[in-house]
């Protein structure tokens, strides 16, 4: 048997404590989470949480400490589990892994990872590429995975994709368990990820708008979809006749992108539709601050998460809705 069988069991609660107290006030004056005075206390300690100071607001007479409004806020688990829980995440692990290397149930693990998911997402709203841009697209196998309502299997409408049969033949579709996944990579680094519905002229115009600014320089193959998109400065390379370079002009950043999201989305076993934007989020944070190390990641998300206004948008799930780009450029055709 081992000493120990889980890494958070030797950190110290206090040092964690102390690490998301700086962390939380860190680039904000200590304030009253309620009605945002400065005008604060000292309010004693707590016996089960070594380490956690208590305040008093002298306007509302109220305490507050501080995870009061976070995502943290009465989480029954020590801080030490967040911590392990963020970093792990930020390694591309599942929930299921998460859930085993912190000794919680999966149901637990699965709520922490949306929620971290969601905060690590509100780094990347206001995203979008200028300058030169490559673009490319693919297929992804997404159906309605753990969606049955009361637990066990839901009943399919279809043959199930068995080990061979892995899709319906033709292009792929929301609709038919194969949604678009859209990668604009701009040469100075940054990246956008979209899932679509499907990959029609309308889509992809709606996709680039969003995702590039207007009178980029666009770089993609000769996919009609992208010749048809108006507002760029747009070259393409013909990979039917096995042109891939042409000079300045190919999307191998793009394609380079796909072979790292490929193993990465590998690693779920199988995902939903309704959970792709939110992984494809996550994976476009974890690029665009890739010169950042796994844990500087981390903490940037819990920074997020001790955020009280970003807290609350977590909660209700607003980041993830902003990037379901199926619904969003649904509604933009209708
Ligand atoms: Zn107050």
């Amino acid at each position: 048997m081992p000493v120990l069988s889980h890494l958070h069991q030797l950190f110290n609660a206090e040092q964690c404590q102390g690490y998301i107290h700086t962390l939380r006030w860190k680039d904000r004056p200590l304030q009253c989470p309620r009605c945002q005075s400065h005008h604060i206390g000292q309010w004693g300690t707590y016996h089960h949480r070594p380490g956690c100071k208590r305040y008093w607001c002298h306007r509302c007479k109220r305490t507050f400490n501080d995870l009061t409004d976070t995502l943290l806020h009465r989480s029954q688990r020590p801080l030490s589990y967040w911590i392990l829980a963020t970093f792990l995440l930020c390694l591309a692990c599942s929930s299921r892994r998460i859930a085993r290397e912190l000794g919680v149930h999966i149901r637990t693990s699965y709520h922490w990872c949306w929620w971290l998911r969601n905060a690590a997402l509100s780094y990347e709203m206001e995203r979008q590429l200028e300058g030169t841009v490559e673009a490319d697209d693919l297929y992804h196998t997404a159906g309605n995975k753990g969606q049955a309502k009361q637990g066990g299997k839901k009943l399919l409408g279809r043959r199930a994709r068995g080990r061979r049969k892995k899709r319906e033949p033709g292009r792929g579709h929301y609709d038919k368990d194969r949604p678009a996944i859209i990668a604009w990579v701009s040469r100075q680094g940054t990246v956008v990820i979209q899932a679509t519905r499907d990959f029609t002229v309308q889509t992809v115009q709606r996709a680039a708008n969003i995702a590039v600014q207007v009178g980029s320089r666009l770089y993609t193959d000769s996919a009609s979809s992208y010749r048809a998109v108006k507002g760029y400065v747009h070259e393409f390379v013909n990979h039917t006749r096995k042109e891939y370079v042409r000079g300045e002009v190919h999307e191998n950043r793009a394609e380079c992108l796909f072979s790292l999201l490929k193993p990465y989305l590998r690693v779920f076993r199988g995902l939903s539709k309704t959970n792709l934007p939110g992984y494809l989020g996550l994976f476009q944070f974890l690029r665009n601050f890739r010169a950042q190390n796994a844990f500087e990641q981390a903490e940037l998300i819990l920074q997020a998460a001790l955020d009280p206004t970003i807290a609350r948008r977590v909660q209700k799930g607003e980041f993830v809705k902003c990037f379901d780009h199926f619904d969003l450029l649904q509604t933009a055709i209708n």
